[in-house]
């Protein structure tokens, strides 16, 4: 039947597109849909970092699979993946005590760690200040990803090799129920298509589809404020770059035995109570992006965090760039909000309807370096392989 499938997927960010890739490759008849002309949400606002290095447990494996497959497809297809690493730089004593034992971990995993001196990092990547650069952990391994570019050439790549795969972009899927023991999707334009099997990667679209579910689901919307200089081909600054709150943030620093007892110190504090920690990301054209800081709110509030950028929260992530790196931090180019969704004592939202309807939702801000590995192993736990 032309309008039947083994499986719609319901949202085409980065987490529906690889639930896609695994589907199909296990020769399923897969439509791939997308409400807008091409996912514009978290996965194109973000950095392209693929750091498994900052996650905890579980999710540092599924950021290895996810590492794997990223080179697995790149080695096929330009999907702008980048192999040149990630480094922690560590600002003070503390920082310094919780890459030690990160590195440590990382040993007794067999995962690729070097601690760096001030000057082996100042000679890697000249624009870092010394006096910031107290020591760091690089992992040579890790990968990075355009975040304008990936997406879209995921997408096409997954076209081009899948031919049991439809992509249907402007499609919004506005109800989704079981029925006679199938699942029947209504989009925008009143048509209808079944399913053997639903997976609703919805990202932060809370209005949509279940949406009473969703207001009591627990999940909190995250926004997020980004900045971008203007192009600075002459800055050596390759690589996932992340700084001391990056250190004091990420989840496999939580794990470290110091992280219990770690203080903040005096001129943090602002910054880590609008959830700011300092990233770069250089990008093919030259330009850095620079970022983040975090709000919340409830699926009920998400309004309320508004579109708009606070220029007081700019300043604090200019003012603290300025302490880590040598060049004009503020040459920027453009600025723009980024949101996704996440939930507080889960790392991901599973939620599974009579075995048909299948939701997962906030991923949090690690979805582009764990969906490609995740969503392996949530098709086979949908398909209960
Ligand atoms: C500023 C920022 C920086 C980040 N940096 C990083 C980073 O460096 N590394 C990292 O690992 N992660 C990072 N993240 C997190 C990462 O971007 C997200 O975890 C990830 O993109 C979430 O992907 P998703 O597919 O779940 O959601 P989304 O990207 O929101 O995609 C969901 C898609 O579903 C579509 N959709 C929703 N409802 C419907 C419907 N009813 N019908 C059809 N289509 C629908 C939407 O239009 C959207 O395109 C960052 C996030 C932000 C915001």
């Amino acid at each position: 039947m032309k309008n039947h499938f083994d499986i719609i997927i319901v949202g085409s960010g980065i987490l529906g597109a690889f639930h896609a890739y695994h589907a199909a490759k296990l020769g399923k008849k897969i439509l791939l849909t997308e409400k807008d002309q091409y996912p514009a949400q978290a996965t194109v606002r973000n950095f392209g970092q693929v750091v498994p290095s900052g996650m905890g447990n579980d999710w540092f494996n599924y950021g290895v699979r996810g590492t794997e497959i990223y080179n697995q497809i790149q080695s096929e297809f330009d999907i702008s993946i980048r192999n040149n690493g990630s480094v922690y730089i560590a600002s003070d004593a503390d920082e310094r005590q919780l890459i030690h034992e990160l590195k440590s971990t990382m040993d007794s995993r067999g995962y690729q760690a070097q601690l760096l001196t001030t000057n082996q990092c100042l000679a890697k990547w000249p624009a870092l200040k010394s006096d910031y650069c107290k020591e760091a952990l690089f992992f040579p391994q890790e990968v990075s990803g355009e975040p304008e570019k990936l997406i879209h050439q995921l997408l096409k790549y997954l076209t081009y090799k899948f031919s049991n795969l439809t992509y249907a972009p402007f499609t919004t899927i506005i109800d989704c129920f079981v029925s006679g023991g199938r699942v029947k999707t209504i989009n925008n334009r009143q048509e209808e298509f079944t399913a053997e099997k639903v997976i609703v990667c919805n990202g932060g679209e809370f209005k949509l589809l279940f949406a009473d579910l969703f207001r009591d689901s627990g999940i909190i919307t995250s926004k997020l404020q980004m900045l971008r200089t203007r192009p600075m081909p002459e800055v050596a600054l390759e690589g996932n770059i992340l700084t001391g709150l990056t250190i004091r943030r990420y989840e496999s620093f939580q794990e470290c035995a110091s992280y219990s007892s770690l203080k903040t110190p005096e001129h943090l504090l602002e910054l880590k109570k609008w959830g700011i920690h300092i990233l770069f990301k250089k990008a093919t054209d030259g330009s850095i992006i620079i970022g983040d800081s975090h709000e919340y709110a409830d699926v009920a509030h998400t309004d309320d965090l508004g579109f708009s950028q606070s220029e007081y929260i700019n300043q604090l992530m200019l003012n603290e760039a300025k302490r880590i790196v040598n060049f004009d931090v503020t040459l920027i180019a453009s600025s723009w909000s980024g949101f996704y969704s996440q939930h507080n004592e889960k790392d991901i939202v599973e939620i599974d309807i009579e075995d048909k309807i299948h939701i997962r939702t906030a991923i949090g801000g690690k979805g582009m370096t764990t969906s490609a590995g995740y969503a392996e192993r949530s098709i086979k736990s949908i398909f209960a392989m």
